[in-house]
Parts: C-alpha cells; sequence; structure tokens
C-alpha cells in the first residue's frame, strides 16, 4: 500500500485495550507513523511530579497550568523496528518512567485539566496535519482527529485487560498485584469517561472491535482489511 494516499486512523478505547500494540502494528505494517497520545500526558504527569508540583496525591493545577510553557515533549527517533519512538520531556528520555504504577495513578486527573488537553491536542494535530499518523487515546477520533478516514474504537473485558497489563508490569520487574492493576484500570476508565473535558466516548463514526478473543495477528488483519477497504473507497 506503499504509493497509495495516506489516512490517519484514530484509535479510542478503555485503558489496557491493547490500542498502542495495534497502533504500532498497523504503521510499521503500512509504513505509517505511530503516536501514543497517552504518553504525552504522561510525560506532563511525570514532569508534575519531579517539580513538586504533586504532593502526597495532591495535585497543584495552577501551578501545572502555570508550567506548561515550560514542557517540551517530543517522540525520539525509532530505536528498533516495530517499537514506540522514544518520548523526550525536554530532551531526556522518559519512556521507562512515565510507565510506572505512581504514573499511571496520577495521570487521569492531571489529563482531565482542561489546560493540559489544549497543549496535547494541538500538538497531536500538528503530527497528523501531513497524514500517514495511526494515534492512539482517548479523545483522538472525536477531538484530535474527528476528520480520520478511518476510526477503530477498541474493547475488551475486565479480566483480559487485567491479565494484559499485569504481564506487561511483571515482565518488566514491576511488583504489583492484579488486584492493584484491576482497581487502577477501573478508576482511570471512570474519570477519562466521566471528565468534562474531552471525555473518552465512541465517536459515531467509529467501528467496534472486541478484541477479547483475537490474538494480535488475527486483530491486525481485520483492522488492515478496513484500511484496504477505505483505501480503495478513496481511490
Ligand atoms: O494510553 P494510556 O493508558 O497510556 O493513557 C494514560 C492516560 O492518559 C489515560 O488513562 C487518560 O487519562 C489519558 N489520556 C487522555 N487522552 C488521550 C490519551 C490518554 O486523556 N488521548
Amino acid at each position: 500500500m506503499k504509493d497509495q494516499k495516506k489516512i490517519n486512523i484514530a484509535i479510542d478505547g478503555y485503558s489496557s485495550c491493547g490500542k498502542s500494540t495495534l497502533a504500532k502494528a498497523l504503521a510499521a505494517s503500512l509504513q505509517y507513523v505511530f503516536i501514543d497520545s497517552g504518553a504525552m500526558y504522561r510525560g506532563v504527569t511525570l514532569y508534575a511530579l519531579e517539580s513538586g508540583l504533586i504532593v502526597e496525591g495532591a495535585i497543584d493545577k495552577e501551578g501545572i497550568i502555570r508550567s506548561l510553557p515550560d514542557i517540551e515533549l517530543r517522540f525520539g527517533k525509532l530505536m528498533e523496528k516495530g517499537k514506540e519512538h522514544p518520548l523526550l520531556l525536554n530532551g531526556k528520555d522518559v519512556s521507562a518512567a512515565i510507565r510506572s504504577m505512581q504514573i499511571s495513578q496520577l495521570v487521569s486527573p492531571v489529563s482531565a485539566i482542561r489546560e493540559v488537553r489544549h497543549k496535547l491536542v494541538e500538538e497531536q494535530q500538528e503530527l497528523g496535519r501531513i497524514g500517514g499518523v495511526v494515534m492512539d487515546g482517548r479523545d483522538i477520533g472525536t477531538v484530535v482527529f474527528p476528520d480520520a478516514e478511518l476510526k477503530l474504537f477498541l474493547t475488551a473485558s475486565i479480566d483480559i485487560r487485567t491479565e494484559r497489563r499485569f504481564l506487561e508490569l511483571t515482565t518488566k520487574g514491576m511488583k504489583v498485584t492484579r488486584a492493584e492493576v484491576t482497581q487502577n484500570l477501573l478508576e482511570r476508565d471512570h474519570l477519562d469517561s466521566t471528565r468534562a473535558e474531552s471525555p473518552l466516548k465512541q465517536a459515531d463514526d467509529a467501528i467496534v472491535i472486541d478484541n477479547s478473543d483475537l490474538d494480535q495477528q488475527q486483530q491486525l488483519n481485520l483492522a488492515l482489511s478496513y484500511v484496504r477497504e477505505i483505501i480503495h473507497q478513496l481511490a
């Protein structure tokens, strides 16, 4: 599909539904750029934590808003094919630090701050301006790329999501229980879908994929069939 028109693909859904896995695989297969918008919200949260703007769970919202001009987020060069671009926070690679359980527990309230969303949405829209982007998140099909040619909304059962995230974290050597993972996923889903500013919701024109019983290859094949159909229609 190399010389064909490059479309934008928006992938939204609840936490740990495999959005990044699918986005990464689609980008590799189509030679598109993969952007993990959640990493950007995690980057702002890490900055706030390291700058003393979050102390014992209390978030200094005004302080974070004032600091926004000092926060530069960039995706660095791809280190390995099929992997993600490292996230650089003010020039420093924070790709591992943003995945901690502590950041997972703080990111949803930080990402509910309107000014944080405005800054990041603007940057995300700029990244997708010329097309050929696969971006995953919570508001990509509704707010960031409302005109994306393909919008996917992923779902999976909470047991499956817990197991996937538990394995991901423990494989990286993090100490966490399944119960903690489930609680974090449910809490984030609740906060993300009930916040006032661009809450997580399925776009009216999104295609829903429940991947509870699909392996990664089956999910990729299904998504690629939608891509082919759309590119065919646009040709
Ligand atoms: O995708 P990931 O789980 O890393 O996202 C972390 C958090 O960032 C989400 O729980 C949500 O609070 C926030 N987020 C968001 N909008 C996006 C992507 C992520 O609010 N587009």
